[in-house]
């Protein structure tokens, strides 16, 4: 059951295919594109295949399993909307896909 409670954080501008991403998430799937020629994920969304150079692509769904790649803990808000926040741990998190994503626990 997805939380009701208005998110207080700052978001990320979503612009372009980077807007498609972030409508996906809002119905809690995580989706990332793949290159229809070669097969290859990606992260960040944008419109050509960096490992064959096509621009035939599509959204697939991802199995949300991965490995942390990275973490870190902050204690000082970087900015004051995270002063109650703090100490959080963002992580970057490679996904099953061979993509890594951002996120905090
Ligand atoms: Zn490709």
């Amino acid at each position: 059951m997805a939380d009701s409670r208005p998110y207080k954080l700052p978001l990320p501008r979503a612009r372009g295919r980077a807007a498609e991403f972030y409508t996906f998430c809002k119905q809690h799937e995580l989706r990332f594109q793949r290159c229809s020629d070669c097969g290859t994920w990606r992260h960040i969304p944008r419109d050509m295949c960096a490992a064959c150079g096509s621009f035939k692509w599509e959204w697939q769904r991802s199995s949300g399993k991965g490995k942390l790649f990275s973490w870190t803990t902050a204690s000082q808000p970087m900015m004051p909307q995270f002063a109650d926040s703090v100490p959080y741990s963002p992580a970057i998190v490679e996904l099953e896909e061979g993509v890594r994503i951002v996120t905090h626990g």
